[in-house]
């Protein structure tokens, strides 16, 4: 493996490169450069449902326009699901998966119960309810049943038993900052998520899981993202622990927003590369937006 600084810029094919998109090429270009180091293109289409090869192609050539340029080969999730089998026997072997069969309107039921009942069920940073974890209970038997019969299943993680088994506490280098101006040595909570998917009904990974495979396969020592997944950094980090690879440096910057102070979202076509394209803004332009609100 290199000893250079490697970088990565990691978009989902799904849909339009927008302005924040290019924003964050363009600090992980700049500080691959500044480093001395690489920066490499990888695409995370496990999604095949909602990926296309239409948006990749869209996407390479936004990028390609705005003069933003990788080290080749690209990367594409989808091409290596043997890699992430491989991971998730790891953890399997080691006992810290279930097979989960609930609906996401089993689990809504479950919670709206709970919640009927005076009980406060908790939430993942992205407000969703933690997975209830009905079958952590089951034996192996009636594991080997359900999967038997068919039923669709995802498989989970059990974080409790997970972080009982990996180093306590762990840590992660935060260069940049959080959503609420986290920086410096930063404690990782992976709890909060409760027990996430590692593997889907219908793909057998997850964001999660690929994400820390493919940093530690593609030797990336500097993640550089928006900060709406610096708590995902939590869960990295303890799946980096369990799977022993290498500990990268996070560098979360803030995110750019629309005019009403939101997000930019990919569904969002003003703010989309092209859409400035169409508008008669030139590469420049669009990277001088970039630049003006490059305070991270
Ligand atoms: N694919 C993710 C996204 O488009 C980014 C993943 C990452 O940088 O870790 O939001």
């Amino acid at each position: 493996m290199s000893d250079k600084d490697i970088f990565r810029f990691a978009p989902s094919p799904n849909g339009a490169l927008h302005l924040g998109h290019a924003y964050s090429a363009l600090l992980n270009r700049q500080m691959a450069d500044k480093a001395h180091g690489t920066m490499l293109l990888r695409l995370e289409d496990i999604d095949t449902t909602r990926c296309t090869t239409e948006y990749e192609m869209q996407m390479l050539q936004d990028l390609h326009w705005l003069g933003i340029q990788w080290s080749e080969p690209v990367r594409r999730q989808s091409a290596h699901f043997d890699d992430y089998r491989q991971a998730l026997d790891r953890l399997q072997a080691m006992q810290l998966l279930y097979p989960a069969f609930l609906t996401r309107g089993d689990i809504r039921k479950f919670v709206a119960a709970r919640e009927g009942a005076g009980f406060q069920w908790p939430r993942d940073p992205d407000g969703a309810p933690h997975y209830p974890g009905v079958e952590r209970q089951y034996s192996t038997g009636q594991r080997q049943d359900l999967i038997g019969s068919g039923k669709p299943f995802a498989w989970r993680l059990d974080v409790k038993k997970a972080c009982a088994m990996a180093d306590d506490p762990i840590f992660w280098e935060e260069l940049g900052r959080g959503p609420i101006g986290q920086t410096g040595r930063i404690k990782a909570e992976p709890s909060i998520w409760g027990d996430v998917i590692l593997a889907r009904k219908d793909v057998p990974t997850s964001y999660h899981l690929s994400v820390v495979v493919d940093d530690a396969l593609q030797g990336v020592s500097d993640i550089v993202r928006g900060h709406d997944l610096f708590h995902a950094t939590s869960m990295h980090r303890l799946l980096q622990c369990l799977l022993e690879l290498p500990t990268p440096r996070y560098h979360h910057h803030r995110l750019l927003q629309d005019g009403f102070g939101r997000k930019l979202s990919k569904s969002d076509g003003d703010t989309s590369i092209r859409q400035l394209r169409a508008r008669g803004l030139s590469a420049d332009d669009v990277l001088a937006l970039c630049e003006s609100s490059q305070t991270i």
